[in-house]
């Protein structure tokens, strides 16, 4: 059984808490502090009860290089205010330095460790290296729920090495809530995705034919699918490598009677950091031109989709919402999250930058859940057993 934070006696210990930090930044400075903020509740709880804090995550993919632009010091700051007092920050999350600091933190005190995805042992699990990490506590504590669909070494490998061991209250909270409101769900269910990445998002598709009625998608990943259905893009973001998966969704889809809708028009500009030049509908967008952002019929069209539906999830934004210009989209559909919520649907929202636009428009109170995991939310909602919880079930 998985143990929870409220089981243990943590004076006089050090606690190891695997957080989630993985937040936007801008010239590395933090812009949306939401996931920082959710891991307060168990940081406070250990430092209340007489322990010592280290804390880990990763931020962004690196890729096993150092890249000062994704070091976690900007965000020491950040929870440095938050906390009100000072932390300590290593710049190596294994370095003999960074675990002699852990070892000589006091009670009440914090030591943030610098990224682990600065490591290629990470992401592969690395057996040295969690043991490694697990050297700078004799409790460790798993609340980085955004990670918890991937069978890292900083929340699976090192399980192994920890007789007292547990999930911090976000953990908790976020995986009652999902399993909760999703075990109740009630049909017509819709998946909006929308964002740049859409690797991780094609299987989270598969996952859902089963499950959702209507999958809506907008943001950069519409244009591969778009290009699958033979359609010019212009300069859009296209992965090329994925336009045969995409091709293989809508046909999967087709034959378990789910609707995959696609944006009819984008408002496009030149450059990702250009001003609008114009709505182009989806069959004639220049060749010189990109689309960042949904134009207005597909808005129309989504909140059709939105109205007509008891569970609504979304994760990834419509457009480049970070710029006002093409914030248009996101912001109607949250705007239309937040009515749906009023009239008694489900809504959950996930990811990182689903999570910061809703916040950024305000709309973060309106809807029923924020979920401070993008992948990990879907994975749970799909139905699968998360490595991260499975790791401290079984050990
Ligand atoms: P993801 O991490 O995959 O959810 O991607 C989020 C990012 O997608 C945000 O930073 C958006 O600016 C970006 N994005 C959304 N729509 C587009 C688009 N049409 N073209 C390029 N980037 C986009």
């Amino acid at each position: 059984m998985i143990k929870n934070l409220n089981t243990f006696d943590l004076k006089n210990k050090r606690v190891l808490i695997r957080v989630d930090f993985n937040v936007p930044l801008d010239r590395g400075r933090v812009t949306d502090d939401f996931r920082i903020r959710a891991a307060l509740p168990t940081i406070d709880h250990c430092l209340n009860q007489g322990a010592g804090v280290v804390l880990m995550s990763h931020l962004g993919r690196p890729k096993g290089k150092i890249d000062k632009n994704l070091s976690l010091i900007s965000v020491g700051e950040s929870l440095a205010d938050l906390l009100e007092m000072p932390i300590k920050f290593s710049d190596d999350c294994v370095s003999e330095d960074a675990r002699d600091t852990s070892l000589g933190i006091s009670n009440g005190e914090v030591h943030l460790l610098e990224n682990l995805r600065f490591h290629e042992e990470e992401t592969s699990n690395n057996l040295h290296f969690s043991m490694l990490l697990s050297k700078h506590g004799d409790v460790f504590i798993n609340d980085a729920f955004g990670t918890a669909h991937r069978a890292h070494a900083s929340n699976v490998g090192i399980v192994n090495h920890f007789k007292q061991k547990g999930i911090g209250f976000l953990m908790e909270k976020e995986y009652r809530f999902l399993k909760e409101s999703f075990d109740r769900h009630k049909h017509p269910v819709t998946l909006i995705l929308g964002g740049a990445k859409i690797d991780t998002k094609l299987s989270m598709i598969h996952r859902f034919l089963n499950k959702a009625d209507t999958i809506l998608i907008g943001g950069g990943m519409a244009f591969t699918f778009l290009k699958a259905k033979g359609k010019e893009v212009g300069n859009s973001l296209v992965d090329d490598e994925m336009i045969n998966s995409a091709h293989n969704v809508i046909q999967s889809a087709k034959q378990c009677n789910v609707n995959i809708v696609l944006p009819l028009d984008f408002i496009c500009a030149k450059k990702i950091d250009g001003k609008p030049e114009g709505v182009f509908s989806n069959r004639d967008i220049p060749l010189n031109m990109m689309g960042l952002d949904i134009g207005p019929k597909t808005i129309s069209n989504f909140k059709q989709h939105i109205d007509q539906s008891n569970t609504i999830l979304w994760n990834g934004p419509m457009g480049v919402f970070e710029n006002e210009d093409f914030a248009t989209g996101s912001k109607e559909i949250a705007a239309k999250l937040a009515e749906v919520t009023e009239k008694g649907a489900t809504t959950i929202v996930g990811g990182g930058d689903t999570a910061a636009a809703i916040r950024k428009f305000r709309f973060q109170n309106d809807v029923s859940h924020v979920s401070t995991g993008g992948g990990a939310s879907l994975e749970l909602l799909s139905g699968e057993f998360l490595p991260a919880f499975k790791a401290l079930e079984l050990s």
